[in-house]
C-alpha cells in the first residue's frame, strides 16, 4: 500500500477529480503528437478523426449505448443544454405544423434535486425559444427519491421530463426502471433526458435498454480534465445543433473538437471498460472506504446526523451536519486538518443552505449546516486510512479548544481559557468571562442559540459558575438563563442558584464607590478584576450594566479601571439601543446613558448583546465620535436636555426597520465602518520576505484554536515560532491590550488567517477602536503555504480494488 506524502486530502471528489496520469498522458499525446484536426483529410488528420472515433466508440461500451448518437461537448452543463434546446426544437416545430392548440398546458417536469445546469436549462430555452411551456418541480421524499405518483399524474401532459441518475450532493441513487416505467405508462413519447454525471464510473449503465432520450456525462467528475463530456441521444430522438459551424460532430456541434480532453476521457473510459485493470475499485471496496469514514466521523462528532441515505446511496458520498455548528465553521476545521470537503455542490458553495435537502424536507439546521465528503473510485485506501486519521484529530481539536464535550474527560487537553470569550451567532452575542487561576466562570446575556457552546466551555473547563447574568429582560425571547443553570448544575456555585430577575447574586463580596459617587454590590471575579452591578434602565425598565475591573484598595472603582462594561442593549455599535417597547423607559435612558459615561473610560470595551455589523466590540469614545446623538447627550459641556431627547428619540426610534434578517432590531445601527485600506496585498511567494522584513511587528492569527492547532510549517512563512493565536471570539477580551500596545509603541498589528476573510474583519475591529497600524494580509496564507495535493500513484500495481 502506498503512503502519502501529500499535506491535502481531497475528498470532494463530487465537485472534481484529480486527472488519472493515464488521461493527462492521452491528453498530451493529442497535443504534442496527433495534433491534426479531426476534419483535415491529411493523414495528420486521419490519426486525429481516429482517436475521435474509437473514443465515441469507448463510450458507447462504457454507456451501454449500442445504438444512438454520442456527442462530444465542453460538459455536462452543455449536454443537458443541448438535450433540453433539442426537444423544445422539436416541440416548437410540432406545434407549428398543428393547426389546433393543446387543450391542457403542456408541462416541463424537473426533479427538485437535480442539479442547478437543469432547471436553469428548462427555463432559458423555454423562454427564449417562446416555448411557455409551465415548469413543474418533482417533489422528492425524505429519502430524496422521486414523486413516482407525481410523475404518474403529470407525464401524459409532459413534453420533457429531467430526472438525475445520482445526486451530486447527498449521492442517492434513482432507479431509472421505476421512473421509467412512471413516464412510459403515461407518455410513449415524452423526452426523457438523464443527468448521469455522478453515476458513472460507480455503476454499470445500460442506456440503451432504456427509453432515456438524453443522457450528460461530465469528464471532469471522471477522472478526465475539465471541458470534456458528452451527450447521448436516443436513435430517432431529435437532435439540433447548439452550435453551428463547419458539421463537426456528425452535424451535431460545429467547431473543432478538444481532441485532446476528447482522448483524456478515451483513456478513463478505455480503464473503466477493461475492469480487470483493477483502476477503479470495486463496489465492496467503496463500501468498506465509507464505512471506515462515518465511523471516523461518528468518533470525531458524537452529535453528527447523516444527510445521505446509505441504503440507497453511492457509496461514495457522504453528507451530513453536526449539531450545533454551522457549516462554515466545519469547512475552516477540515481545511486546517488538510481535507478538502464541500459544503454542498461546488456551484453553490455561496449559498445559504441546500435546496437539495430543503427540498428533502430535512430541518433547516441540517440543510444550512451540511458539509458533504465525497471520495472516487480511484481513492486510494491509503488515503481514506489518513483522511480517517486527520478527522479524527479534528475531532480531538475541538475537544482540546472546547468547542465540544470530549465523550469522556480523559481525552481533553484543553488549556485553561483565561479571559474573555464572545460567542456569537447571527447578530447575537452571549459572553463567557473566564478566569484561569481560580477557575471562575461568568456568562452575560445567555442566548438559547449559543448555550451549547457556552456549556461546552464551562463543562470542559471545569469552571466555578459565579454568575449566569441578563443585562435586562428581553422583548422577543426568554432569556435560557435557567435552562443553562441547570445544563452546568454540578459547575454552578451557590451564588450563581437566586431568584433576581436577571440572575444577580442575593449574597455578594460587598458594595464599591463608583466614579459618579454612588455605591455599586460587587462579586470578586478574579485577584485582579471585580465584576459590579448597575441598574441602567432605558431600552428596559429593568436594565444592568456590568462592569467588570480593578477595585483599589480603599474601595472605589475608578472609571479608568474599568476594563470590560457588559451595555445589554443600551450602546450598541454603530447606535444606541430603543426606547419605544412598552416596557422601555425612555426618560430613563436619558439619565442612564449620561450615567455609564461617568462610571467608565472613554476607552473601555463596551460588550452588547447584539452586534448587527461584525463589529465584535466597542468603545464609549468611538460611539461618541461617530454618533452625533449619543455625543449630544452625554457631551460634558452642554449636553441635550432630557425634554430635547424626549422629542427626538422616538423619531430615531420610528425609523428602525427590523427587516435585517427577520429579527427585532434592538437599536438603530448605522452601517458598517469597515476601512479597505488595512488590507496588506503581498504578491504570492512574497510573504517570507515580508515578514522576515517586519520582525518588529505583532502577528496575530486569527483562526479558532481547533484549527490553529494543525500543524503548519510556519516556518515556510518565515517565522521561527508560531505567531500568537487570538481567534475571532477572542478578539473582544484582547482589545484593550492591543489598544494599550499600540498606544505605548506604534507597531504594526498584522493579522492572519486562512483566506484573509476573518483576518479583515479583524483589522477592521482593531483599527475601528483606534489601533491605526491595523493591516491583514489580503487573501489570506492559504496561497503562500505549499499544501499541494499529490495524488497516490495510480499506476502502482495492486493499487487497489
Ligand atoms: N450535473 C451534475 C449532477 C453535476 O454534479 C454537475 C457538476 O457539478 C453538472 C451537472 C455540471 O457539469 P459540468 O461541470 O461538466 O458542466
Amino acid at each position: 500500500m502506498i503512503v502519502r506524502k501529500s499535506t491535502e486530502i481531497y475528498l470532494d471528489s463530487n465537485a472534481t477529480t484529480a486527472v488519472l496520469p493515464a488521461a493527462a498522458q492521452a491528453a498530451r499525446e493529442a497535443m504534442e503528437d496527433v495534433y491534426g484536426n479531426p476534419s483535415s483529410s491529411h493523414i495528420s488528420g486521419l490519426k486525429a478523426r481516429d482517436i475521435l472515433e474509437s473514443a465515441r466508440e469507448l463510450c458507447r461500451d462504457v454507456l451501454g449505448a449500442r445504438d444512438g448518437q454520442i456527442v462530444f461537448t465542453s460538459g455536462a452543463t452543455e449536454a443537458i443544454q443541448m438535450g433540453v434546446f433539442s426537444t423544445l426544437c422539436h416541440v416548437r416545430e410540432q406545434r407549428l405544423q398543428a393547426s389546433t392548440d393543446a387543450d391542457e398546458p403542456r408541462l416541463l417536469l424537473y426533479g427538485a434535486t437535480e442539479h442547478k445546469a437543469v432547471p436553469q436549462a428548462i427555463q432559458h430555452w423555454n423562454h427564449l425559444l417562446g416555448i411557455g411551456n409551465r415548469i413543474v418541480e418533482i417533489p422528492v421524499d425524505e429519502q430524496g427519491q422521486l414523486d413516482l405518483e407525481f410523475i404518474r399524474e403529470h407525464a401524459a401532459n409532459a413534453d420533457l421530463i429531467c430526472t438525475m441518475a445520482v445526486n451530486n450532493e447527498t449521492g442517492v441513487t434513482v432507479p431509472l426502471d421505476d421512473i421509467e416505467s412512471a413516464i412510459r405508462e403515461e407518455n410513449e413519447s415524452a423526452m426523457w433526458l438523464v443527468d448521469c454525471v455522478q453515476a458513472v464510473g460507480k455503476f454499470q449503465l445500460s442506456l440503451s435498454e432504456t427509453t432515456v432520450d438524453y443522457a450528460a456525462v461530465s469528464g471532469h467528475k471522471i477522472y478526465a480534465p475539465k471541458g470534456i463530456g458528452l451527450l447521448y441521444v436516443r436513435k430517432g430522438s431529435p437532435l439540433v445543433p447548439l452550435l453551428a459551424g463547419g458539421g463537426q460532430e456528425h452535424g451535431a456541434r460545429g467547431g473543432t473538437e478538444n481532441l485532446p480532453g476528447v482522448a483524456a476521457i478515451a483513456a478513463v473510459l478505455d480503464q473503466l471498460a477493461q475492469s480487470d485493470t483493477k483502476t477503479f475499485a470495486a463496489h465492496q471496496q467503496l463500501l468498506a472506504n465509507r464505512k471506515r469514514i462515518v465511523t471516523a466521523l461518528k468518533q470525531a462528532f458524537p452529535s453528527i446526523v447523516f444527510n445521505t441515505p446509505f441504503e440507497s446511496s453511492v457509496p461514495t458520498t457522504i453528507n451530513f451536519a453536526v449539531e450545533g455548528f454551522q457549516n462554515k465553521e466545519l469547512l475552516d476545521l477540515f481545511d486546517a486538518a488538510g481535507i478538502r470537503v464541500s459544503s454542498g455542490s461546488a456551484c453553490g458553495s455561496r449559498v445559504v443552505g441546500s435546496y437539495v435537502l430543503d427540498a428533502m424536507g430535512l430541518p433547516k439546521w441540517r440543510s444550512e449546516g451540511a458539509i458533504r465528503m465525497s471520495f472516487g473510485p480511484l481513492t486510494g485506501e491509503s488515503e481514506i486510512i489518513a483522511a480517517c486519521e486527520r478527522i479524527e484529530e479534528a475531532g480531538r481539536a475541538l475537544c482540546d479548544s472546547c468547542r465540544v464535550l470530549p465523550v469522556s474527560p480523559m481525552q481533553s487537553n484543553s488549556e485553561p481559557v483565561d479571559g474573555l470569550v464572545q460567542l456569537k451567532n447571527g447578530s447575537m452575542c452571549t459572553w463567557c468571562l473566564m478566569d484561569a487561576e481560580t477557575g471562575n466562570a461568568i456568562i452575560v446575556d445567555p442566548f438559547e442559540e449559543l448555550s451549547s457552546r457556552a456549556e461546552s466551555l464551562i463543562r470542559c473547563q471545569q469552571s466555578n459558575v459565579l454568575a449566569i447574568l441578563d443585562s435586562h429582560a428581553h422583548v422577543d425571547h426568554d432569556s435560557c438563563r435557567s435552562e443553562l443553570l441547570a445544563a452546568v448544575a454540578e459547575f454552578a456555585a451557590p451564588s450563581a442558584q437566586t431568584d433576581d430577575l436577571l440572575g444577580w447574586p442575593a449574597a455578594v463580596d460587598g458594595v464599591v464607590s463608583m466614579e459618579d459617587g454612588t455605591t455599586a454590590p460587587f462579586l470578586q471575579f478574579s485577584s485582579k478584576w471585580i465584576i459590579a452591578q448597575v441598574e441602567l434602565p432605558g431600552h428596559t425598565k429593568i436594565g444592568r450594566v456590568y462592569l467588570v475591573g480593578t477595585k483599589t484598595d480603599d474601595g472605589r472603582l475608578p472609571a479608568d479601571q474599568v476594563e470590560l462594561a457588559f451595555t445589554g442593549d443600551m450602546v450598541l455599535m454603530g447606535g444606541i439601543g430603543r426606547t419605544d417597547f412598552p416596557c422601555s423607559a425612555i426618560d430613563a435612558m436619558y439619565s442612564s446613558l449620561r450615567r455609564l459615561c461617568k462610571l467608565i473610560a472613554p476607552t473601555t470595551i463596551l460588550c452588547p448583546t447584539h452586534d448587527y455589523n461584525n463589529e465584535f466590540a466597542t468603545t464609549m469614545q468611538r460611539e461618541r465620535d461617530s454618533n452625533p446623538f449619543l455625543s449630544s447627550i452625554v457631551c460634558d459641556a452642554s449636553p441635550i436636555s432630557l425634554e430635547t431627547f424626549l422629542k427626538q428619540k422616538p423619531e430615531i426610534d420610528q425609523s428602525i426597520t427590523d427587516e435585517t434578517n427577520s429579527e427585532l432590531i434592538c437599536g438603530l445601527i448605522k452601517g458598517p465602518t469597515t476601512s479597505c485600506e488595512s488590507a496588506l496585498e503581498i504578491p504570492r511567494g512574497e510573504l517570507k520576505a515580508f515578514f522576515g522584513k517586519h520582525r518588529e511587528a505583532w502577528i496575530i492569527d486569527v483562526r479558532e484554536p481547533h484549527e490553529f492547532s494543525f500543524a503548519q510549517d510556519w516556518s515556510e512563512l518565515g517565522f521561527e515560532t508560531p505567531p500568537k493565536n487570538v481567534p475571532l471570539t477572542r478578539l473582544a477580551g484582547f482589545l484593550p491590550a492591543m489598544v494599550r500596545m499600540h498606544n505605548d509603541a506604534a507597531r504594526d498589528v498584522i493579522f492572519l488567517c486562512r483566506s484573509g476573510r476573518r483576518s479583515g474583519v479583524a483589522a477592521s475591529v482593531a483599527r475601528r477602536l483606534g489601533v491605526t497600524t491595523a493591516k491583514h494580509i489580503a487573501g489570506g496564507i492559504a496561497l503562500n503555504v505549499s499544501t499541494r495535493c499529490v495524488a497516490d500513484d495510480w499506476s502502482e500495481p495492486g493499487y487497489m480494488i
